[in-house]
């Protein structure tokens, strides 16, 4: 019996497990050669038609953010330059499973070189898609993992998220990964515990495990007490939850009676479908740079999107973000190739150099205000220029449209708090409608520690005095001005992080829908 072992690494979405380990990077089984290149070939084109057709069949059962991953899958695999040089090394005398791997790996080594987090991320998509063929062309099962397992390896690729059955329970430890990942934001979605960045991992262990992703670790071949401790902790957790759902249907407020607004940040439009809007008071953040995903959406496509979740809020307010791309959520088509991303040309400032995208922003935003409470927010303004130029686009816009007969409406244009420089001298924006202060950005260039860098998580902590003293005065500052102030960031649904923000001034907050109950009960508790 190996003795337990525990490795401590990063929480990527809160709850527990326990279960087997299933090891995602086990190689698929072995490929039986066939006698001719002309067999190969039809091997291999048979292998891709069966990845796609599974694929197709898993957009089928998917929301529409699972959907979007797996058409871009379908897309990659229907490709000829994707499948082009494998087809040519079987005719010159390579087994099909040989030929689609060299071809796939040779891809994937151009893309995983890349300085671009983008460019890195696709190898993941492509991996995804050179395994895949290879399981169809060995008829592995597709190498699904046993209901309630923990998934464990180097990194997890949207599509092996998406087949697995998490109906049962069942977890994801990761030796690579980030908590700001598309994986990690599925697995926040659906509630299914998630750990990154595990420190030391063994390569391929195997047998029960426990991970506790509310606090970031995985013990390996646990002994009889730490499962006993193990369970305790799982079954508080899960009283805490059924405890927090009461409080959902009522509005949310302190010990002391102090109200306090919870809304919800969602990022596709689906993501409403299901939040009864009665248990939150809007929509605080809409993030919209997946929409920007693959392709960059049109008019008619942003305004449809938009339209959807103001319908859905109805009089609550709704408010959305314009694109916030770049950094570490680069669109192909939109964002610049930089060294520091991070403090390059990410939101604001790359939509004000790219005015024939930004412009089809606006236009879909200001159409679709007629349709419910909209409010539109800025993202990493630094200066009030931005502010004014973002602005005086949108008086443009609107003219345009009311030219053409369209219907459209101004909806009160605000600001996101994440840049220090607007923390520090907010007097600058004292014409704004409201701030919605960013506390993951804020922090990590507060305190100058990368949000999705795993060796200086223990410097990005809200918690800081530095970053707390500045929340507290953006709070002021809006008390003192009449303009309201928001919390939009992580640290909002954060059961650790909510009293201190309660006590720093903050009065609205929003959430993920998945925290909307636990925060609400964490607030009970603040005595303020
Ligand atoms: C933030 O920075 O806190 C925020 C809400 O925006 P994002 O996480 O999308 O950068
Ligand atoms: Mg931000």
């Amino acid at each position: 019996m190996p003795a337990p072992l525990r490795l401590q690494g990063i929480p990527a979405s809160a709850g527990y497990a326990e279960g087997p380990l299933f090891d995602i990077d086990r190689p698929p089984a072995a490929y039986a050669g066939k006698a001719s290149s002309e067999e190969e070939r039809t091997s291999l084109q048979a292998a891709i038609g069966k990845a796609v057709s599974r694929l197709v069949a898993m957009v089928e059962a998917s929301d529409s953010d699972a959907a979007g991953i797996l058409e871009f899958h379908i897309a990659m695999l229907e490709d000829d330059a994707l499948s082009g040089p494998a087809f040519a090394a079987i005719n010159s005398g390579l087994p099909a499973d040989l030929a689609w791997r060299q071809a796939l790996d040779a891809e994937i080594a151009g893309y995983t070189a890349s300085e671009q987090d983008y460019f890195r991320a696709r190898a993941t998509d492509l991996l995804d898609i050179r395994d895949q063929v290879l399981r169809a062309l060995t008829d592995d099962g597709g190498g699904a993992a046993p209901i309630g397992a923990i998934l464990y390896g180097e990194d997890i690729a949207p599509t092996r998220f998406l087949e697995t059955d998490w109906s049962a329970g069942g977890g994801i430890a990761l030796k690579a990964g980030s908590a700001a990942s598309h994986v990690a934001m599925l697995a926040r979605s659906r509630g299914v515990p998630m750990v990154v960045g595990l420190v030391d991992p063994p390569a391929a262990p195997a047998g029960i495990a426990l991970l506790d992703a509310e606090h970031g670790s995985i013990v390996l071949a646990p002994s009889a007490t730490e499962t006993g401790s193990f369970r305790e902790a799982l079954s508080a957790f899960a009283g805490r939850q059924v405890n927090a759902r009461t409080f959902l249907a009522q509005p949310a407020k302190t010990r002391a009676g102090t109200a306090v607004r919870v809304q919800v940040n969602i990022a596709y439009p689906d993501d409403v479908d299901g939040i009864d809007i009665a248990t939150c008071d809007g929509v605080g953040l809409m993030r919209t740079e997946f929409l920007f995903g693959k392709t960059l959406p049109d008019e008619e496509t942003q305004y449809r999107a938009y339209r959807k979740v103001l319908e859905w809020a109805g009089a609550k307010p709704v408010t959305i973000r314009t694109v916030d791309a770049g950094g570490d959520k680069p669109v192909p088509g939109f964002t610049v190739e930089e060294g520091n991303p991070f403090l390059g040309l990410r939101g604001i400032r790359l939509s004000l150099t790219r005015l024939d995208i930004f412009r089809v922003q606006i236009r879909a935003l200001l159409r679709a205000a007629v349709h419910g409470n909209l409010k539109v927010m800025f993202p990493m303004i630094a200066m009030a220029e931005e502010y004014a130029r973002a602005a005086a686009l949108f008086a443009e816009e609107q003219a345009g449209l009311v030219a053409r007969g369209v219907a459209q409406l101004m909806p009160p244009l605000g600001i996101m708090v994440e840049v220090p420089s607007v923390a520090i001298a907010p007097e600058a924006f004292a014409g704004v409608a409201f701030l919605s202060i960013g506390s993951n950005d804020l922090t990590q260039y507060v305190m100058a520690a990368a949000r999705d860098n795993a060796a200086v998580t223990h410097l990005n902590s809200v918690l800081h005095p530095a970053v707390l003293r500045l929340i507290g005065s953006v709070a002021v500052f809006g008390r003192e001005h009449g303009i309201a102030v928001s919390l939009c960031g992580d640290a909002g649904g954060d059961p650790a992080s909510i009293p201190a923000l309660i006590e720093a001034g903050l009065r609205d907050l929003s959430v993920a829908p998945a925290q909307l109950a636990m925060a609400k009960a964490a607030i009970s508790e603040v005595p303020v």
